[in-house]
């Protein structure tokens, strides 16, 4: 049974300048122990997409009529986008769904040891009781990777390594065994070593948890060793979806190829990389017609600033919205 279902995902937020779309009705699944990579440039709306999972976008925040986010457990189905009680929302945040963020910081209390913020979890989302909340937390750490699991439950976050914290956030994040785990850019802080041991730590508790994944991130390299599928954001848009393979080996999408062409190359490391030229457009002059038309080097004249692409199948599972896919392919059934 499909573990999320977001469907049409519209959220704008109220400014001085006046509304903006962060999300433009974005659909998308995920499978029980399956990982999502949501990758794009800061401002295009898949850091939102993930706060809207645990409904921790700002009060100015306005979600469309249409969208729903449907979460499954068991026999349970909860439209996230439609609980409204304090008791409706923490049965979302910290139980069937839990976030991990790029700077454990913000995950820690720093006048609360460790210990106390995993155990006082484990009592109010798992009716735990002391020492039982204490001993689990003790084994997640060490299962985490964190020598002297017993000294450092008994610590603050700002006494343990950057490395250290980071894995002890993981920790807590899956405490409490949710459903759905997002990850919010969780390496980028890290260095590469650390990195390489945080994601194949990730890949461990998807098989033995089977929970689902929404890994986030602007690192298309990164999404290669971790995600299962890939849907590529741009001004609030998912712009291509697909298998992480087949969208990395056989990119449709001009932004995508964009990415890929920035990523530096092993078999030429001296080759300039090429970053996509132009910055992303404020969501205050969102462009009209396909929204990456103002930095495409491949947009149609006549067509690419006046009409919106249709999503195109590129091959089974494998959209993208762009004209040229649908010159190549088809329009997806
Ligand atoms: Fe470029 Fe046009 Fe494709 Fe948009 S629809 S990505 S502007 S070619």
């Amino acid at each position: 049974m499909t573990l999320l279902t977001v469907k049409d995902l519209e959220v704008k937020f109220a400014t001085a300048e006046g509304e903006i779309t962060a999300v433009d009705k974005i659909s998308f699944e995920l499978e029980p122990g399956e990982v999502l990579g949501l990758v794009g440039e800061s401002g295009s709306g898949k850091s939102v997409t993930a706060r809207s999972l645990m409904r921790l976008n700002a009060g100015n925040t306005r979600y469309g009529e249409g969208s729903s986010m449907i979460l499954r457990s068991g026999e349970e189905e909860v439209d996230i986008l439609r609980l409204k009680t304090p008791k409706q929302l923490r049965k979302v945040r910290g139980d069937l769904v839990s976030m991990i963020f790029q700077e454990p910081m913000a995950s820690f209390a720093p006048a609360i040891t460790i210990g106390k913020q995993m155990t006082e979890q484990l009592m109010l989302h798992r009716k735990m009781t002391k020492s039982e909340a204490r001993e689990l937390s003790v084994d997640l750490l060490n299962r985490v990777g964190i020598s002297e699991a017993s000294k450092r439950f008994d610590q603050y976050a700002f006494e343990l390594s950057g490395g250290m914290r980071q894995r002890a956030m993981i920790a807590m994040a899956l405490s409490t065994k949710p459903k759905l785990l997002i990850a919010d850019e969780p390496t980028t802080a890290l260095d590469v070593t650390i990195q390489a041991q945080v994601i194949d730590l990730m890949k461990e508790i998807v098989a033995e948890f089977g929970m689902g994944i929404i890994f986030i991130t602007h690192d298309l390299g990164v999404i290669a060793q971790t995600a299962d599928r890939v849907a590529v954001m741009y001004l609030g848009k998912i712009i291509e979806t697909g298998p992480v393979r087949e969208v990395i080996r056989n990119p449709a999408h001009p932004y995508t190829q964009g990415l890929l062409n920035a990523l530096p190359k092993l078999e030429n490391l001296d080759a300039p990389l090429t970053p996509v030229p132009g910055d992303i457009p404020s969501p205050l002059e969102r462009p009209s017609g396909c929204v990456f038309h103002t930095r495409c080097q491949r947009a149609i004249e006549g067509k690419c600033a006046q009409m919106v692409p249709p999503e195109v199948q590129v091959v089974a599972g494998h959209t993208s919205a762009c004209f040229l896919s649908e010159e190549r392919q088809g329009v997806a059934a």
